[in-house]
């Protein structure tokens, strides 16, 4: 059975269009079961209920044309109470309901199986038999695997329904409902544009469909590449030979380059470009042409083959250079960049082009790519999962980094409506830029200082112009991820003097480099089962105090007659850990006093991060000048949710009473040993967060240069007691749905729903 649910999910995965994913799927359970029908009816919004869309056994006639609604049938009845139905005999049951045009009176075993995904029904799929004995449970149990792993497969079809690939696709024929995709807000604001995909991964499977600019152009390329391919091959083949290599284990090779130039794979790929994909997408769709012909195949020898055909089609693809370059002549902004994922440093690139916005199938408002969008101020949506990236290339988009909503060819009066909340945003930014120079102070005369968050780019300008009264976090990791060796204790001097001059005599706080979990080194690869589990922050800096050591000479050395210099500590989780810091620093501070530099010992901090620094706040505060909470990271913990999951995205949550109360320990045990206490992840930068924090009492908050501004809108509208009291209250309720609909009603009220939402 597993042999035969591989091979049908296989099929469905290499296959894109609707239909098509249904038949094959019909098809092959009614096959493997041995039933005499196999149906798969879909929920359709405009009908409201449950329409037959493939039929393998029944009148295929009416395909579209049946619809169930949630109350009628037996479909109805597996679809409301979302559990399978197995029965000897359909007919009997008090919800059968008969539609004599399907032929279904023969029937009596029947079973339904309904098909989730994120809780919602999609679908029901159906096997009925004319003996009347119920289907076995080895069956349902086939049956209830199949429906949870295709239901994936056919949300990506229907998404890839909506959109018109390129010029030669009958655009006429496309259903649009016009619902948008939902992925998580990565970064404020409305994009509205055209979408440019990016092959972030190197894998030939995530290649998108791009209109050949030249058809002559895109066969050389392709014949280049295959050309390339098979000299490797060649040379390789020929070498293990003379390497001593048995003949026999050298004949894949000749397999190898028989495939090569096998008509097939040349010819269906040179059509494909002809008819207007450029040669990585049609290499793309001719090499998943294949797999599954070869999955399809009952020989096991020859299905292993489809594997083969795969590394062939990879290799061809990696001779192409041109997919790994950024499509920079493209970029505008009108642009919309749609990928899988991008890195911080390719992210860096693509913002010098001023896009218009960042769509992303992976992440979550907590991944590094989103922290780093909202540091660039690019609306951004992250988490899409059904994102059929290769098909967007092209396609017109709207972006919604408040609400984490994307539509896929809108109509025109979305568009218009989008455009029009464009325009009041820039209003709004208008208003917020004459808040410059004016103090985060409450209506009752608080002040909150405001730090900005950076590192993670070169670029600090943009901290400075957003009116920080200091640097509340820098990230040094951008630095060591850039370079293709650690850099040296002299050029981590130059970044971060530059940094503490620029900003002097406001404060800098320079967080020792953090990496492991998903920041890695190219030249120091950090291979675990658990990342975030495992080597990061101090951890590793702690183990390698000759990296540790440096970095930290580097920042006393760069901070000498400035005096703004504040280390941070990342990943603490013991007191020994703190106590090695400290040793370490106090050591490199000694050190350079006896070579001869002015060196003072700067102010030290930890970040609250791991959970086990919670229940020891007092001690820990006891230790350190100032402490600062890094909730991206304590969220994850504390909820046992990978931050750049888009799956359990939902549960990742800063406004989870939980969050809130472990944010009020953490405030509460520090100010006992007076010391001060800011947020420096991004709950500081959303805004609903940010009035509990106000009212915990946090002293200071550091966020992105984009949401400082806002942040300070809100702060100077409210007062500290207003704020005391919704936090009092918010600890009261029983989930962050509740806290959420309470805070959003009070900032509606004031007139700052500009601040959580598109628009004004
Ligand atoms: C955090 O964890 O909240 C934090 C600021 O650190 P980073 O996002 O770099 O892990
Ligand atoms: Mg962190």
């Amino acid at each position: 059975m597993l042999q035969t649910l591989r091979r049908i999910v296989q099929e469905v995965n290499s296959t894109r269009d609707l239909n098509q994913v249904l038949e094959i799927i019909v098809q092959r359970v009614k096959k493997a079961i041995s039933a005499d029908v196999c149906s798969i009816y879909l929920f359709d919004s405009d009908e409201d209920g449950f329409t037959l869309m493939a039929t393998d056994g029944l009148n295929a006639e009416l395909v579209g044309q049946v619809t169930m609604s949630h109350s009628s049938g037996l479909v109805g009845l597996v679809a409301q109470r979302t559990d399978p139905l197995n029965l000897d005999n359909a007919q009997e049951h008090p919800r059968f309901e008969l539609f004599t045009s399907l032929n279904e009176e023969r029937y009596h075993g029947f079973t339904g199986i309904p098909i989730t995904h994120h809780r919602e029904v999609l679908g029901v799929l159906v096997v009925q038999s004319k003996s009347d004995n119920r289907f076995s449970q080895d069956v349902v149990n086939f049956l209830v695997t199949i429906a949870a792993q295709l239901a994936g497969a056919i949300i990506n079809a229907q998404a890839s329904r909506q959109i018109p690939i390129y010029s030669t696709q009958e655009v006429s024929n496309i259903r649009r409902d016009y619902r948008p995709m939902i992925g998580q807000p990565g970064s404020p604001g409305v994009a509205v544009g055209k979408a440019v995909s990016i092959a972030s991964s190197v894998s030939l499977s995530a290649v998108p469909d791009r209109p050949a600019k030249d058809v002559d152009d895109e066969i050389n390329i392709f014949r280049v590449a295959l050309e390339s391919v098979r000299q490797d091959i060649k040379s390789l083949s020929f070498q293990l030979l003379s390497d001593g290599l048995p003949t026999e284990d050298v004949a894949v090779f000749d397999a190898y380059l028989l495939m090569l130039d096998s008509n097939t794979l040349i010819e269906s790929t040179i059509s494909k470009i002809e008819t207007g994909n450029w040669a990585a997408g049609a290499l793309r769709e001719t090499i998943s042409e294949h797999i599954k012909l070869f999955g399809e195949m009952d020989n096991p020898y020859l299905q292993e083959r489809a594997k083969d055909i795969r590394d062939l089609g990879q290799s061809i693809f990696n001779q192409m250079e041109e997919i790994n370059e950024l499509p920079v002549d493209k970029l505008s902004k009108e642009t919309i960049i749609v990928a899988e994922d991008i890195s911080a440093t390719l992210l860096a690139e693509i913002a010098e082009a001023n896009i218009s916005g960042i769509v992303l199938k992976s992440g979550s408002r907590t991944s590094h790519v989103a922290i780093l969008a909202r540091a660039m101020g690019i609306p951004t949506v992250v988490g899409v999962s059904e994102l059929p990236i290769m098909q967007l290339d092209g396609s017109q988009l709207v972006a919604d980094g408040y609400s984490g909503k994307v539509y896929i060819s809108p109509p025109e009066h979305i568009i218009r409506e989008y455009s029009r909340l464009i325009s009041q945003e820039e209003e709004l930014s208008e208003e917020l830029k004459a808040l410059t120079d004016k103090p985060a102070t409450t209506q009752d005369k608080i002040n909150i200082p405001l730090y900005a968050n950076t590192g993670l780019v070169a670029d600090i300008t943009p901290s400075k112009e957003s009116g920080a009264e200091g640097i509340g976090l820098y990230r040094t990791e951008y630095p060591f991820m850039i370079r293709q060796r650690f850099p040296g204790e002299e050029e981590q001097s130059e970044i971060y003097r530059e940094v503490m001059e620029s900003m002097a005599p406001k404060p800098v706080v320079l967080r020792t480099l953090d990496i492991g979990g998903d920041k890695s080194l190219s030249y120091f690869p950090i291979k675990e089962d658990n990342p975030f589990l495992g080597w990061r922050g101090i951890r590793v800096t702690l183990d390698h105090p000759e990296i540790f050591l440096i970095q930290l000479r580097a920042m006393l050395i760069a901070s000498i007659g400035l005096n703004n210099l504040h280390i941070l500590f990342p990943m603490i989780s013991t007191t020994r850990e703190v106590d090695g810091a400290i040793n370490l620093l106090k050591r490199a501070c000694e050190e350079l006093l006896t070579e001869g530099y002015q060196v003072n010992m700067p102010k030290v901090g930890v970040m609250v991060e791991v959970p086990s620094v919670v229940f020891q706040m007092r001690q820990i505060a006891s230790m350190v000048d100032f402490v600062s909470i890094g909730t991206n990271d304590l969220i994850q913990y504390l909820m046992a949710v990978d931050r750049n999951n888009a799956n359990v995205a939902e549960l990742y949550d800063s406004l989870n009473p939980a969050v809130l109360a472990a944010i009020k320990v953490v405030i509460d045990e520090s100010h006992k040993e007076q010391i001060p206490v800011s947020v420096c992840g991004e709950m500081a930068g959303d805004p609903l967060a940010a009035i509990l924090l106000l009212g915990m009492p946090i002293d200071s908050l550091s966020t992105s240069a984009a949401s400082l501004p806002r942040v300070k809108w809100l702060i100077r509208n409210f007062t500290q007691t207003e704020a005391k009291e919704l936090l009092e209250k918010a600890l009261l309720m029983k989930d962050a749905y509740v806290i959420r609909k309470m805070l959003t009603d009070c900032i509606e009220k004031k007139g700052l729903g500009g601040l959580i939402r598109a628009g004004r």
